[in-house]
């Protein structure tokens, strides 16, 4: 596909002239991967759970070539520093390369599952912001594995991409996401939300046209940096699965919504964090399929309550919201939007603001004013327009 003449197109050829000025060679392709908002489902994907991401029309872009020898060159347009040179033969989970940690990972989750993948020369940039929320991460793995599974013929489908890639975000750079960033940067499409079993991978392209509606979805960064690294995801995740353990269930997602009053009875012994965070998993997957049903209705409006109730359950049971997380949603809803929510691991990040397209300027307004007069640092604020998964460009 050639996105030339169009302005993803100028980026894709930017970072073509960077890859010849930096190695000396044409890049053999450039391919792209987009960030992504996740509509409803959050911290539902470690727990088996149900997840609705759709992508952004920010994107990681990389251009590559292959290498006969060992030798990994990294280099993004965003970080300084230069290029960054590795072994393929030699790469150590763990060992610290910095935001090189993310592609190299890659390269090691393939070759620790046989595929044949020796050098490679990569240049990338990315429009994701990072440590908003909205993916960065995989967006960098997800275009690298790509990228790879083409020039080396790996055969590999989409979903399989998306596991190697948070396998290498898990175990080599040492995150422990869940599946759903990778999977949908690497399989969401233009114009839908995914509907994502994240236990056996089925997946659903549900048409989200919210143009067509009157209405828009807007992210709102609050700038405030998450670092999910300091343990407070680590102890979510741990007290979500004392919860089942307890329960005696694989994972959350096996409690039916109806039978929630009942197992929190029966977790009557465990710590309070658990019952709460075991309120939050098993109320979310079912906010995901009410929201399901609204969509398969044409009924968008009506996921506006929905998005409301989610951010109070991560802001109440899961507590990952944050000030300026609860100061969005609040005034949006007090501005006239539909709905609203935290999105992403929450602690900062974005979050995401259902709105009727006229309504658009006077809850930016609404939200930009209360952030000032809050003496936080100025929001970022863009529509969500749901966008192509990752793909050549060229
Ligand atoms: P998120 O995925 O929510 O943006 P993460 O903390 O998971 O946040 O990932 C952010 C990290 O990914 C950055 O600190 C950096 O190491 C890496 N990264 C993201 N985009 C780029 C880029 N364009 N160039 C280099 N590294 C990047
Ligand atoms: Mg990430």
């Amino acid at each position: 596909m050639s996105e030339s003449g169009t302005a993803a197109g100028a980026v894709a050829d930017t970072v073509a002239e960077e890859f010849r000025r930096l190695y000396g060679a044409e890049p053999e392709g450039v391919w792209a991967a987009p960030g992504r908002v996740n509509l409803i489902g959050e911290y539902t994907d470690f727990n088996d759970g149900f997840v609705m991401p759709l992508a952004l029309p920010h994107r990681a872009v990389a251009a590559v070539s292959r290498r006969t020898d060992q030798v990994l060159r990294l280099h993004s347009a965003d970080v300084a520093g230069g290029v960054v040179q590795l072994d393929t033969a030699a790469l150590e989970p763990l060992s610290d390369t910095g935001w090189a940690a993310y592609p190299a990972g890659v390269v090691w989750a393939l070759r620790a599952a046989g595929h044949p993948v020796t050098g490679a020369d990569v240049h990338l940039a990315s429009t994701v912001p990072t440590g908003a929320g909205l993916s960065s991460s995989a967006a960098l793995e997800v275009v690298t594995a790509l990228a790879l599974n083409e020039l080396y013929g790996l055969g590999l489908t989409p979903p399989e991409l998306a596991v190697l890639a948070q396998r290498a975000e898990n175990a080599f750079v040492g995150v422990p996401c869940g599946i759903m960033d990778q999977m949908a940067s690497a399989c969401c499409t233009e114009g839908h939300a995914l509907y994502l079993d994240t236990r056996d991978l089925s997946q659903r392209q549900v048409p989200f046209d919210l143009a067509a509606q009157g209405l828009r979805l807007l992210v709102v960064d609050t700038r405030v940096k998450h670092a999910l690294g300091d343990g407070a995801y680590a102890r979510r995740r741990a007290a979500c699965e004392s919860g089942a353990r307890a329960l005696g269930v694989r994972a959350l997602r096996d409690i039916p919504y109806g039978e929630l009053p009942e197992a929190l009875a029966r977790l009557a012994g465990q710590s309070e964090e658990v019952r709460r965070c075991v309120r939050h998993v098993v109320s979310d997957d079912h906010r995901v399929e009410r929201t399901i049903a609204l969509l398969d209705a044409g009924d968008l409006r009506a996921v506006g309550p929905v998005l409301v109730e989610g951010h109070a359950s991560l802001r109440d049971d899961l507590r990952v919201s944050c000030p300026e997380l609860d100061l969005v949603v609040t005034t949006a809803v007090a501005s006239g939007a539909l709905g609203a929510r935290m999105t992403g691991g929450g602690f900062g990040g974005s979050a995401i603001v259902l709105v009727e397209e006229s309504d658009t300027e006077a809850v930016t307004k609404a939200v930009t004013e209360a952030f000032a007069a809050s003496g936080f640092t100025p929001p970022r604020v863009f529509p969500a327009i749901p966008s192509p998964g990752a793909h050549r460009v060229s």
